[in-house]
């Protein structure tokens, strides 16, 4: 292989600048030119292509964010989107793809690789919701930050005795919501994934005020329902007098965890090696702390299942 194409695509995520830094540096190391594609596949299509050099990757590796921009680009769903995208590989003389994303994304490269370009999906986004990765790059960095956020809630909220609803990202997954809520003493935790009654948490709060407990702290997952609706529900059973805080988008931004930035270096120097060896259509994990990968047909034919111990675990601390 002679010249290598990276992109990042879908919701941003800390983590994925050094992932591109990897993919460069790893691609420049083995001989291998390396193209960086703006904007994701909007970018690919349009041929927003340059070629990248070690400083061009250089100083970002602390960043949050991407430096090739993201983007969502529908019309890749589409076999002309598509095409037109293999025409401006085939004008760069670019044999294959890093794309750096989530599920979307690796749909996407699959469609190349089934039109003769192998692609190789690295995960990166904050809801650590793809299969066969025990964590996707920018996950560590998101919770920290929600850990941070949930720290000084607690002030305000021990100060005037006061329940707090938190609503954290995650799409679908209740990843962010439970190492969060259990690294944040959450006395709840609210994810798809596991039923919940209101009224029992409503008693849990009054029995845990009469033992002397006078302020809450709940941590709900956005793929559940909103903090409004949830409080609104709260309310129906007493008097909480109840607050909701949705982190938003601060959860996408800062700095990467260096957990974050080590993930993504493994993950982004095994993908070149692995397209180098001549693989396409596949997407890479990490699994027991080992770098693995599996075809993404697989991927897209499991679900993502969260830690639900860690559900367990804060039931039985935060009583
Ligand atoms: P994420 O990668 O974070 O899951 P999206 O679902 O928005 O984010 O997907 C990112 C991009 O991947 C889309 O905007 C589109 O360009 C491309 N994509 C998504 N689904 C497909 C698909 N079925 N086939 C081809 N490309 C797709």
């Amino acid at each position: 292989m002679k010249r290598l194409g990276v992109m990042t695509s879908g919701g941003d995520a800390p983590g994925m600048n050094a992932a591109i830094r990897a993919v460069t540096r790893r691609a420049l190391s083995l001989g291998i030119e390396v193209y960086g594609i703006n904007y994701g596949y909007a970018g690919l299509v349009a041929g927003d292509i340059f070629k990248m050099e070690r400083s061009d990757v250089g100083d970002i590796i602390n960043r949050g964010g991407t430096m090739l921009y993201s983007a969502r680009y529908p019309e890749f769903a589409q076999k002309e989107g598509q095409l037109k995208g293999i025409e401006q590989l085939n004008k760069f003389g670019i044999e294959a793809l890093v794309v750096i994303g989530g599920d979307g994304s690796y749909h996407g490269a699959l469609r190349l690789t089934e039109h003769g370009y192998n692609a190789v999906g690295l995960p990166g986004t904050i809801d650590n919701d793809i299969p066969y990765t025990d964590y996707t790059i920018g996950f560590d960095t998101a919770v920290n930050t929600v850990v941070e956020s949930i720290d000084k809630i607690r002030d305000t909220a021990a100060s005037h005795e006061r329940t707090f609803v938190i609503e954290v990202m995650g799409r679908g997954a209740g990843d962010i919501a439970l190492w969060a809520g259990v690294a944040g003493g959450a006395d709840e935790i609210i994810v798809p994934e596991k039923e919940f009654n209101i009224e029992k948490i409503a008693q849990n709060i009054q029995d845990l005020r009469a033992r002397g407990k006078k302020h809450t702290i709940i941590v709900l997952a956005e793929g559940v329902m909103h903090a409004d609706e949830f409080m609104e529900q709260l309310e129906q059973y007493g008097d909480f007098d109840a607050r909701g805080t949705v982190l938003g988008h601060v959860q996408r931004g800062g700095s990467p965890s260096a957990k974050d930035r080590v993930l993504a270096s493994k993950m982004g120097a095994y993908a070149v090696d692995l397209l180098n060896e001549g693989h396409g259509g596949i997407a890479i994990g990490t699994e027991n702390n080992k770098l693995t990968y599996h075809g993404m047909l697989d991927l897209f034919d499991s679900k993502h299942k969260p830690d639900l111990s860690l559900y367990d675990i804060n039931k039985s601390l935060a009583k």
